[in-house]
């Protein structure tokens, strides 16, 4: 094992109480250290910490991987810990659901690796370069787990984040059921690991008010809540994304469900322009709004203006919409969650001079589990409320 990486700040309590991140500007790299080794974590006064893996290219440079001292960080544990992950989905999960997150990274105890999984196939992605030295230990965890027909990764410093099939074979056409919805993925060319299966239960609740509604589903990509909502028995639906193949994967899945094309309105557009066109004209149209866009603060550095996006992307929405109508707003940036981005909708509705009513905040189901002690690694929520007046 290398030298240890010293702490330069007192930061080893946060790392003992679970916090697995240590930046590069807390730490001393040893000489010679490269990204991948595995190494000890001290504190300023050489107290021992953590163990884990080190990563010299990035400023994420420390990774915990365990607190107990006889822990080996190895092969061996790797596949522990997604075994582990992987009973806790056995518990959680319905039967009738087989796309789901088998692995959520540093929440799962396993840094540096998400894997979602598709009727069988598991779609990777690792972080950076540190993923990359750990890759193949990944792949052969997630094998060993849960035994899939095909396993396809990808990570940003390799092949330039192209998806790769690393095992198996993959069919022609890729399904898989979240209750009673039918969804095909893309694993190859779809966004992060072709689907968000996070947001299945906050479709769940979409669709709990979706009966007899004329429904928006803006930043929609391959139709999620759009299936939700029109199966659910809404009037219509309109999925809009900016990505004209999202779109286009949204008719398939409407189709996949037997859902009728004619009360599915298309609009491959920004959402931004489209709300404010509709605001513009005084149009109010739609009785729900879905509100599901990237992350607009991917850095700390992005927190003042993702906030400003979110407060006027919501108070387009909430001016567009009439009383009586619901919008279901979500964020999925870490730097902006919880009681912060339920305050930017407040001032949202305040700024539009209309009153809402919250009937839930949600994150991510239960396949995303969250680590104790890691408020960092918490990335959704979904706000569901009703204009009231
Ligand atoms: N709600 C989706 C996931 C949304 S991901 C689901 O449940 O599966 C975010 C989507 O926003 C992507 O498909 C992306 O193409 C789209 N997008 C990004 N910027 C946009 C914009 N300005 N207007 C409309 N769509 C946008």
């Amino acid at each position: 094992m290398s030298q240890p990486l010293r702490l330069t700040r007192r930061l080893g309590d946060v790392v003992r109480a679970g916090h697995p991140w240590v930046f590069s500007d807390a730490v001393t790299i040893p000489k010679g250290a490269r990204t991948g080794d595995v190494v000890d974590l001290v504190d300023v006064d050489g107290a021992w910490v953590a163990r884990g893996t080190i990563d010299v290219d990035t400023p994420l440079t420390f990774r915990s991987w365990t607190t107990r001292r006889d822990e080996v960080v190895d092969a061996a544990l790797v596949s522990a810990r997604v075994a582990a992950a992987r009973d806790l989905r056995r518990d959680v999960l319905p039967h009738d659901v087989s796309g789901y997150r088998l692995v959520h990274g540093e929440n799962d105890y396993v840094p540096g690796l998400h894997c979602d999984v598709f009727a069988g196939v598991a779609s990777i992605r690792s972080d950076g370069p540190l993923g990359a030295a750990w890759e193949q230990r990944y792949v052969a965890a997630v094998r060993e787990a849960i035994r899939p027909r095909a396993v396809v990764a990808r990570n940003r410093a390799i092949d330039d984040g192209a998806a790769r099939l690393v095992h198996g074979t993959l069919p022609d056409e890729l399904v898989f059921r979240e209750g009673g919805r039918r969804f095909e993925v893309d694993v190859l060319e779809g966004q992060k690991t072709g689907f968000f299966v996070d947001q299945r239960e906050n479709r769940d609740r979409v669709a709990s008010i979706s009966r007899g509604k004329s429904v928006l589903n803006a930043f929609a990509y391959t139709g999620g809540f759009s299936v939700a909502a029109a199966l659910a028995g809404a009037r219509g639906v309109t999925t809009l994304d900016i990505s004209r193949p999202a779109v286009d994967a949204a008719v398939r899945n409407f189709a996949l469900n037997g859902l009728a094309a004619d009360t599915h309105e298309l609009v491959v557009a920004d959402a931004f322009d489209y709300l404010s066109a509709l605001v513009d004209r005084g149009e109010r149209r739609f009785d729900v709004i879905v509100l599901d866009p990237p992350s607009f603060a991917p850095r700390r550095s992005a927190i003042a203006k993702g906030t400003a996006a979110y407060r006027a992307l919501n108070e387009m929405a909430i001016r567009a919409l009439p009383v009586g109508g619901w919008l279901a707003t979500a964020s999925c940036s870490s730097h902006i969650r919880g009681d912060a981005f339920v305050a930017i909708v407040a001032e949202a509705a305040q700024r539009a001079g209309r009153q809402l009513a919250v009937a839930g905040v949600w994150g991510a189901g239960p396949d995303h589990p969250r680590r104790l002690g890691f408020a960092d690694g918490d990335y959704l929520d979904f706000v569901l409320a009703r204009v009231q007046a």
